[in-house]
């Protein structure tokens, strides 16, 4: 294979199955970027965005172990938006090029890169020949949010009203993957829509 292989976009509302989606297009050979791993990794002890974060915030933010204290930051962030502002502004450029260089290097028909907030994102966005939406009605992601995570119906309302609307992010999709029903007729779409993606050419 020559060159870079095509990249598609998934997103979709926090629950709305993207994860279970892009499982099942790994196992049909996709390579799966993800970038919410990657923030992860980024994070994690040893992560390369350790030293930057303990640099702009202290050494309070960071357990004995070497990763970014979550809760810690969470709080931080809530209180002044601007730390928020000012972490982002560390991990977006990293997770941007890391998640630019899993792209290029992905040995595989084509690349699933999948960002939550793809469609808000003009960087990603620009980055993808195709966007697939995974959808189903925010009162099944409610329930599926809660069943996996144990937060209450608020808080994943409030989780989901910061997030783009499901009219907008509709309307940006080229694909949808309809993930109202049972994991069976996910899996089934998964696979049709791979089946065109396996046709699609390089950018
Ligand atoms: P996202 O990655 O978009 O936040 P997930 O793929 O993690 O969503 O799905 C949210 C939860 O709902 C998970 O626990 C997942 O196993 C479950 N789930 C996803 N799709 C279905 C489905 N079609 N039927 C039943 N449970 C599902």
């Amino acid at each position: 294979m020559t060159g870079r292989p095509p990249v598609i976009g998934l997103t979709g509302g926090i629950g709305s199955g993207k994860s279970a989606a892009a499982d099942r297009f790994a196992d049909r050979g996709a390579a799966v970027v993800d970038s919410d791993l990657i923030a992860h990794q980024l994070t994690a002890a040893g992560g390369a965005a350790i030293e930057p974060i303990r640099q702009a915030f202290g050494n309070e933010v960071i357990t004995a172990e070497g990763a970014l204290d979550r809760g810690i930051m969470r709080a931080l962030a809530f209180e002044q938006p601007e730390a928020r502002k000012r972490l982002e502004a560390i991990l977006h450029p990293m997770i941007r090029a890391e998640s630019e260089r899993q792209c290029q290097t992905a040995n595989a028909p084509y690349v699933m890169l999948v960002v939550p907030l793809l469609i808000e994102s003009g960087v990603f966005r620009e980055r993808c020949q195709r966007i697939v939406v995974v959808d189903c009605p925010e009162s099944v992601q409610v329930e599926r949010v809660k069943a996996r995570s144990g937060l209450s119906d608020a808080q994943v309302r409030a989780i989901m009203d910061a997030q783009i609307s499901r009219h907008d992010r509709l309307a940006a999709a080229d694909d949808i993957i309809d993930n109202s029903g049972d994991l069976d007729a996910l899996f089934a779409q998964v696979d049709r829509l791979h089946e065109c993606y396996l046709r699609l050419q390089s950018a």
